[in-house]
């Protein structure tokens, strides 16, 4: 999703400066040109799309972000496309997901070093696998809760 910008001051030199107005986002850029000519990806935890909220919750909490080829994109647009039904209803293959990725690209969860240590040790001690399965878990309900929070807002 993209950011919902709004023109916040101007530099000296005339240009625009902005900024993005959800919350949790707060992303800023200088441009010549308008809000509505400039498109930045959304940062924001509480979209309506369920992916993106996931990945966002990542890379603000955990610093973990997409790399090229990781295939999360394509993960993302599914959740997005699935919206909080068919993710509570695919919850189990999400998180699968997620843990293949954690295991592959050894997540690490700073600050957390208990959920740290699980994590490192989660795919050869069955109790790891446990603890770090129910932290995806808990993570893609949340990225859900506030899709519907969001969803909620936009129809009142
Ligand atoms: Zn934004």
């Amino acid at each position: 999703m993209r950011c919902l910008l709004a023109i916040v001051g101007r530099t000296e030199h005339g240009e625009n400066k902005l900024q993005c107005q959800r919350l949790g986002c707060e992303r800023e850029g200088i441009s010549v040109y308008g809000p509505e000519l400039v498109h930045f990806k959304c940062w924001s935890t509480e979209l309506a799309l369920i992916g993106d909220n996931l990945h966002n919750l990542l890379r603000s909490r955990f610093g973990i972000s997409c790399i090229h080829s990781c295939g999360c994109q394509e993960w993302i647009k599914r959740m997005n496309h699935w919206g909080p039904e068919g993710c509570r209803e695919h919850l189990e293959s999400i998180v699968d997901k997620m843990l293949t990725s954690a295991e592959k690209r050894n997540w690490k969860l700073d600050g957390r070093p208990l959920l740290s240590a699980a994590a490192c040790i989660g795919t050869k001690c069955s109790w790891g696998r446990k603890y770090t399965r129910r932290w995806a878990c808990k993570l893609v309900l949340e990225a859900i809760e506030r899709s519907e929070r969001s969803l909620a807002k936009e129809t009142n």
